[in-house]
């Protein structure tokens, strides 16, 4: 269970948190423009339409931008650990923690895929881990 602040819904991304009590991962998406929206909002920011439907993703991607903290105070966590942005295959970018490695080992390109830790309210937060392929960790370079 996690040690984690449940993270604060508002009704533009209540959908998003539903999901992830099934360990979906789900992203807002403009029809028009045919694009992720992120974050989760009434309105496309790219042509101002409502026209915004929820779909599944991946949960796959790379690391964009990585930092390690060695100071954690806003989260109740005491090792060090890694803030990311990672872009999803679909084109949006998150920002999130990335786990199940030396936070140092983090690479940018590195393939990273969605892993979940629950939440007291039975949410499921997203985080990432590495992808690793065969026996040895295989970094797509960026
Ligand atoms: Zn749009």
């Amino acid at each position: 269970m996690s040690a984690r602040r449940a993270p604060a819904s508002s009704p533009e991304s209540e959908p998003f948190w539903e999901a992830t009590r099934e360990r979906r991962l789900v992203l807002q998406w403009c029809t028009i423009c045919d694009e992720p929206v992120q974050f989760p909002r009434s309105f496309c920011p790219g042509c101002q339409r409502s026209s915004l439907e929820w779909r599944d993703a991946a949960g796959t991607g790379t690391v964009y931008a990585v930092t390690v903290e060695h100071k954690p105070e806003a989260m109740a966590v005491e090792e060090p650990y890694a803030i990311a942005l990672v872009d999803l295959d679909e084109g949006a970018r998150f920002m999130t923690n990335v786990i199940g490695c030396e936070p140092d080992d983090i690479r940018i390109g590195m393939a990273v895929r969605v892993t979940w830790e629950a939440l007291e309210d039975g949410r499921n937060l997203p985080l990432f881990e590495p992808v690793v392929i065969g026996p040895v960790a295989q970094l797509r370079e960026g």
